[in-house]
């Protein structure tokens, strides 16, 4: 499974809420194989990725219709979490960004996202 950077966290607060019904289908598949696989790897690129194939934001590979502030999310999480694109364990690359994120981190990264409100990223991230 093909993830992009700011869907590390996307995953971990998304409850059930998105774009459209199939976007929040995929989402449930994506995020249930996520959660429920402690073995599961992914591979991290930093383009669109297979949340994104499912999107009514999607303009095409590597663009997204709100792009310039996606991108600024995704090379936040490289630079706070040294991220690189290979495979990594899903729940070990998760499990090191919550212990060395902090509530300020995550408003840098999250804070211009309309979902951080509305989801459960913060509370999914930063209970230690
Ligand atoms: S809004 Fe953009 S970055 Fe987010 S899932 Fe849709 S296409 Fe991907």
């Amino acid at each position: 499974m093909k993830l992009r950077p700011h869907h590390l966290m996307c995953t971990q607060g998304y409850s059930g809420k998105g774009y459209n019904d199939d976007f929040i289908k995929n989402m449930d598949y994506i995020t249930r194989a996520l959660r429920c696989d402690k073995n599961i790897l992914i591979e991290l690129v930093f383009s669109t990725d297979d949340i994104c194939s499912s999107c009514p934001n999607m303009l095409g590979a590597n663009l997204c219709n709100t792009n310039n502030k996606v991108k600024s999310i995704d090379d936040k999480m490289v630079k706070y979490f040294n991220l690189e694109e290979k495979v990594y364990n899903y729940n070990e690359i998760v499990n090191f960004i919550k212990e060395n994120i902090t509530e300020e981190i995550m408003d840098d990264i999250c804070g211009n996202c309309n979902w951080y409100s509305i989801s459960s990223c913060k509370k999914s991230m930063c209970c230690k």
